[in-house]
């Protein structure tokens, strides 16, 4: 059976969160095959024509997963204004339109996804942070474990205290005054892990997501992407 809950349709095309589509549905801003449908739940085939206040949802492409192991001195956007390198431009061999789910810095390397899947993309950068994300970080200065502490408890980064993290002393180099430390975070702010190690007196110098759920970077150098497996995507969502 190929058909599909509604609200799951509009999401995963990337118009509205779940919730939202529901709403959506039930005030009356959803046609199929040119008629008004309020009922949630309401089941739609891939010929049906979903429209959403009264613009069609386009071909509904095939749903795609991939993860890539972004390189340094890219961009995490489908375009950027300075013509910069973009990660998407990594995905030229896939025929399907693919976003990244959410963020990394321009100089930061590792795990990344990339779908068409609008609604898992919503689910994973939920702040809520249920997705681990893990970092090796490149640090100058000299890691003791009292320094790393308040990262466990959480501190303040823009007025907002931010979630617990684990932290690991991966390293230490005395001669050259710089340590490598592992860090899992559960949110997702701009620059977040760059911005705790800062707040604790150590600059990052070179940041690697190792990790991202459950999806690590074996097998992947960096540029180079794969698929996600079946039981991987199901187990994602
Ligand atoms: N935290 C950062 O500071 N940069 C990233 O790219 C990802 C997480």
């Amino acid at each position: 059976d190929q058909k599909e809950r509604l609200q799951k349709v509009i999401a995963q095309a990337g118009i509205a969160s779940r919730r939202a589509a529901e709403d959506l549905i039930v005030n009356g801003r959803v046609q199929v095959n040119g008629e008004i449908v309020r009922t949630l739940g309401t089941k739609v085939g891939p010929k049906d024509q979903v429209a959403v206040n009264g613009v069609p949802i386009e071909g509904r492409e095939k749903l795609v997963y991939y993860l890539l192991n972004k390189p340094r001195g890219t961009v995490t956007t489908n375009h950027d204004d300075k013509e910069r390198p973009t990660v998407v431009e990594l995905m030229a061999d896939v025929p399907e339109r693919v976003y990244p789910v959410g963020r990394l810095d321009y100089d930061t390397t590792g795990a990344l996804i990339l779908t068409n899947d609008g609604d898992l993309a919503n689910q994973l950068m939920h702040p809520s942070g249920r997705v681990d994300k893990v970092y090796l970080a490149k640090v100058k200065g000299i890691v003791s474990a009292e320094q790393l502490e308040p990262l466990t408890r959480g501190i303040k980064l823009d007025g907002r205290k931010t979630a617990p993290a684990q932290v690991a002393i991966e390293w230490v180099d005395k001669n050259k005054g710089v340590s490598m430390v592992r860090i899992t975070i559960h949110e997702g702010r701009n620059h977040q892990v760059k911005n705790m190690l800062a707040k604790v007196g150590l600059p990052v110098q070179k940041l690697k997501r190792e990790r991202y759920a459950f999806l690590d970077l074996m097998g992947l150098q960096p540029g180079e992407h794969r698929k996600l497996t079946h039981e991987e995507i199901k187990k994602l969502k």
